[in-house]
């Protein structure tokens, strides 16, 4: 379906997992619904492209995270997705002689010590910024802040404490092999669908909600919101009367900024299959690369937080320039012309996105239920920033989805 209805039970906005999670939680419900998106395609931040021939990329979420409690596991096997269950190398192992066994040991203890001491801090009570928790003076500390840009996609002294400790982790990591957001993309194809679909306005001043969109105006009884924070923050969907505790939540949980891009790899024989490369360069701002994702002939870099933020305002390509140059300072100059750009992400710059994924600001751990609740018992939210302990993900996103949808069943 491309076109609009005129009138639902209920709205879902945003084809992201959320919006799907909650569509497909109400397929056999007996309730009229469509979804509105505003791109083209079903995914949101959970995007697959082909970037060369044999090069599969993830330009949004690649991680089943938590594969063992995600939901998305289940969905795989039902469309006949492979999942690849090789762990990620991001704690045990280093390529090369840039970060030696170990000063890596040595770093993984420093990162091990930061996270008990946030925990402790997060049993008192008492909410701070999570930079607090480092210890003064410890030499790793510039690396645990860059693992916080690509964990959190911003510094620690923007990460709430509280909400950190609240992220759940069980440790175990897979891959969707043709991509999380193909994946998604199946997943959403059988839904009710309006694609090139604005929300700007949604008027709950009447009986029925009146839902301003590109396409034309519809109505619904119900909606269920699951766009990111940032848009509601910054009024991109606006509601009449205006939700000021929703805004206020939104602003509390800004989506930090993650980029990946993926380099082609000439000789891939030379370096191992999905190995870890990093320097003990002692900066925040540098990169992650994870060599060969999955045997394909490539290089995925990731970069986080206002590193990022300063490669996207760069231009274009700035990403790929400056992943090529550090591959080049740890594994030699030979690499400059083994390595080709071909796909980068740009999630700041994405009208619809606005960032990667929310983290909570100090002292704001407690907006995730505030944005969560339902209002007047017939506007619903989800989306990952909504999540209690799965926020940030893909499955913590749709699983939100499911649980709106629920609510939405049980006001009927
Ligand atoms: C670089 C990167 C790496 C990541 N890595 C991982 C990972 O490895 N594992 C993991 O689990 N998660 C990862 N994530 C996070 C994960 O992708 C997101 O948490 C999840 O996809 C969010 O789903 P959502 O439905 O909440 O939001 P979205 O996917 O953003 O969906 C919201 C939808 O709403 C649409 N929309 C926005 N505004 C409007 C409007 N006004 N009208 C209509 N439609 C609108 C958007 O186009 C979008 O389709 C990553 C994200 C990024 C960016």
């Amino acid at each position: 379906m491309s076109s609009l209805p005129s009138e639902v039970d209920v709205a879902i906005i945003g084809a992201g997992a959320a919006g799907l999670g909650a569509a497909q939680a109400l397929k056999n419900s007996g309730l009229s619904f469509v979804v509105l998106e505003a791109r083209d395609r079903v995914g949101g931040r959970g995007h697959t492209i082909q970037a060369a021939p044999g090069v599969i990329f993830d330009v949004g979420c690649g991680w089943l995270h938590s594969a063992d409690k995600n939901s998305f596991v289940n969905i795989a096997g039902q469309l006949h997705f492979e999942i690849d269950r090789t762990l990620p190398p991001w704690r045990e192992r280093a390529f090369g002689k840039a970060f030696p066994q170990k000063e890596r040991d040595d770093f993984i203890r420093a990162l091990d010590a930061f996270y008990d001491r946030a925990e402790q801090a997060a049993r008192s009570g008492r909410d701070g910024a999570a930079n607090l928790c480092l210890e003064p003076g410890n030499r790793w500390n510039p690396m645990i802040d860059a693992i916080s840009t690509y964990v959190n996609g911003c510094e620690l002294d923007q990460v709430s404490i509280s909400d950190m400790d609240a992220y759940e982790d069980t440790n175990i990591n897979w891959r969707v092999r043709h991509g999380y957001g193909a994946l998604m993309a199946a997943y959403g194809a059988p839904l009710p669908l309006a694609f090139n679909c604005n929300v700007t306005l949604i008027d709950h001043s009447g009986r029925r909600l009146r839902i301003e969109t590109s396409l034309g105006t519809l109505t619904a009884n119900k909606a269920i919101v699951t766009v990111p924070t940032n848009l509601i923050a910054q009024e991109a969907i606006r509601f009449h009367p205006v939700l000021p505790a929703k805004v206020d939540a939104a602003a509390g949980l800004p989506l930090g900024l993650a980029d990946k891009v993926v380099l082609a790899l000439d000789e891939p024989e030379a370096l191992p299959k999905d190995g870890n490369l990093r320097g003990a360069t002692m900066r925040t701002a540098m990169g992650a690369f994870h060599l060969r994702p999955l045997g394909q002939a490539c290089v995925e870099g990731f970069f986080g937080g206002r590193f990022a933020q300063a490669l996207e305002d760069a231009g274009s390509g700035a990403l790929a320039a400056q992943a090529i140059d550090e591959i080049v300072a740890l594994l030699g100059s030979d690499f400059r012309r083994k390595l080709k750009p071909l796909a980068e992400s740009r999630w700041a710059h994405d009208p619809f996105a606005r960032g990667s994924y929310s983290d909570a600001l100090p002292g704001h751990a407690g907006k995730r239920a505030v944005l969560a609740a339902p209002v007047d018992g017939r506007m619903f939210f989800a989306g990952e920033a909504t999540s209690p302990n799965f926020f940030s993900t893909a499955h913590g996103a749709r699983d939100s989805g499911e649980r709106a949808a629920g609510e939405v069943l049980r006001i009927k």
